[in-house]
């Protein structure tokens, strides 16, 4: 299946522009959250998306290092190159150390993104653990030309580097339109160049976050510690680099520039971008979107969340729309993602309890064929989810005998879903609050325990169970395929 595999690439916005992946590596890097606050909506989408290609690129066999980053410097607030790290912000405000606030976030990021189901990458480096390699690129840079020291800071030189390279590759921008674009921003002074960007910064004396380096006492730009991870983690070219779309510019496409200028090749073979969710067709907005953290969604403690919706459902209400699509938030279209979800689990649990037959009338291979072909088609999620949905419809069929399976096909159909549902959308069961299940289970049980003593002609017992369940308000219906069982009014 996994040569049938097309990938979507905002770099040659075509699917088939580069080669295809060879088996069996893949090396993927995906931009990791600024850890100074909780995740929000926005930061599942990213999670989730990218779990869902490293899920199937292993479930088609592929074997994949993945590396998602924790930004924990360099990140300035307004994603410019002048005003406060963002982590040292939060770490003034709090009276904290900088790093406390990191391992804090951290902490609850992962929480976070466990409840969620999304899978641990394998390697998770720190922006702070690298800064050696970012000195050591940034001379690299300076060596071949393309960058420039400005009172202890050194600059990405980007009209150097746009005369024989194209800086907007990826964004499609041209650099003489960001020119006249680019507002005047404090502290930018010092640039030949607006557009150019920093990849070291000399730290004002108020500034906590700050290591030695040749030019100054300062910290890395944002943009250099994803080219420099990326690199040492996966080599200077690998497979798929993903992120949110609000990272395509300036972020990717620097980080582009900056490992062409020191290594002179492209660093990735295809950039993904997962699309951002917005609220009433308008884009989330960044105040909005923090106001709003993951736990507010499980918890239904904030006003504009009607109620507490589970991991499961936000999980399954993101897989639901295409990664590049834009996802409309709604309350209601959260609560059709609960029904749906409900729906889906409600069918495997008829089909663990399907009769077979000797012929089948439906074709299963086929619908597992459609499962592989929506998912090599760019990772389409909501296609593997409508063909479930279509499965569901023949569980059903089965169930009321309109059609029919054989044991294999009933095996085969068991796995398709096990596999899709659990490996693939890495969905699961979640427990619910409410005891409507146990009490199920339970009556179940006892129903069990009632048919057996009428099988062996143990009357006494049977009435037994019958008149204490009355006792307690439940009543029992004896049909022609065992007992039923409902409260009494
Ligand atoms: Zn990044």
């Amino acid at each position: 299946m996994k040569q049938n595999l097309k990938i979507y690439n905002t770099l040659a916005r075509r699917k088939e522009d580069f080669e295809p992946i060879k088996p069996p590596h893949v090396g993927m890097y995906v931009c990791g959250p600024t850890v100074y606050g909780d995740a929000h909506l926005g930061h599942a989408r990213p999670a989730i998306t990218f779990d869902l290609v490293f899920r199937y690129l292993q479930y088609i066999g592929y074997k994949v290092r993945y590396v998602r980053n924790i930004t924990d410097v360099g990140h300035l607030v307004d994603d410019a190159d002048a005003g406060e790290d963002k982590i040292g912000k939060k770490a003034r405000l709090e009276q904290l150390e900088p790093m406390e606030i990191v391992q804090y976030y951290t902490n609850r990021y992962h929480n976070d993104m466990d409840k969620l189901n999304v899978l641990r990458p394998s390697i998770e480096p720190h922006a702070s653990g690298h800064i050696i390699e970012q000195i050591e690129m940034a001379k690299k840079i300076m060596e071949n030309g393309y960058a420039y020291e400005k009172n202890g800071s050194v600059y990405f030189d980007v009209s150097k580097y746009d005369e024989s390279n194209d800086y907007g590759v990826l964004s499609g921008r041209k650099v003489d339109e960001m020119l006249s674009a680019t507002r005047e921003l404090e502290g930018q002074e010092e640039k030949n160049n607006p557009a150019d960007f920093a990849l070291w910064k000399k730290a004002s004396t108020e500034h906590i976050m700050r290591w030695p380096s040749p030019w100054s006492d300062g910290f890395p730009g944002w943009h250099i510690e994803c080219s420099v991870m990326g690199a040492k983690y996966l080599g200077e070219q690998f497979d798929i680099h993903g992120g949110g779309m609000d990272l395509l510019f300036p972020h990717h496409e620097s980080e582009i520039a900056q490992s062409v200028a020191a290594n002179g090749k492209q660093p990735v073979k295809y950039w993904m971008h997962n699309n951002m969710i917005t609220l009433n067709g308008q884009k989330m907005g960044k105040s909005l979107g923090n106001a709003v953290s993951l736990e507010d969604f499980f918890e239904g403690s904030q006003k504009l969340i009607e109620k507490p919706y589970s991991p499961m459902t936000i999980r399954f209400f993101i897989l639901q729309a295409h990664y590049r699509s834009t996802l409309d938030f709604s309350n209601e279209a959260l609560q059709a993602a609960e029904k749906g979800i409900k729906r889906l689990f409600q069918a495997m649990e008829t089909l663990d309890k399907l009769p077979a037959s000797d012929k089948s009338t439906v074709n299963i291979e086929e619908l597992r064929g459609k499962c592989f072909e929506t998912m090599n088609d760019d990772f389409n999620s909501p296609g593997l989810i409508a063909q479930l949905f279509d499965g569901v419809k023949i569980i059903n069929s089965v169930k009321e005998k309109k059609e029919s399976l054989t044991e294999s096909d009933i095996t085969e159909l068991k796995s398709t879903y096990n596999d899709f549902v659990f490996d693939v959308l890495g969905l699961k069961q979640e427990e619910t609050k409410d005891d409507n299940k146990l009490v199920e289970d339970l009556m179940q049980t006892i129903l069990g325990i009632r048919q057996n003593a009428r099988t062996n002609k143990d009357y006494a017992t049977s009435d037994l169970i019958r008149d204490n369940l009355a006792k307690i308000h439940i009543q029992i219906k004896d049909t022609k395929d065992g007992a039923e069982w409902s409260f009494l009014d």
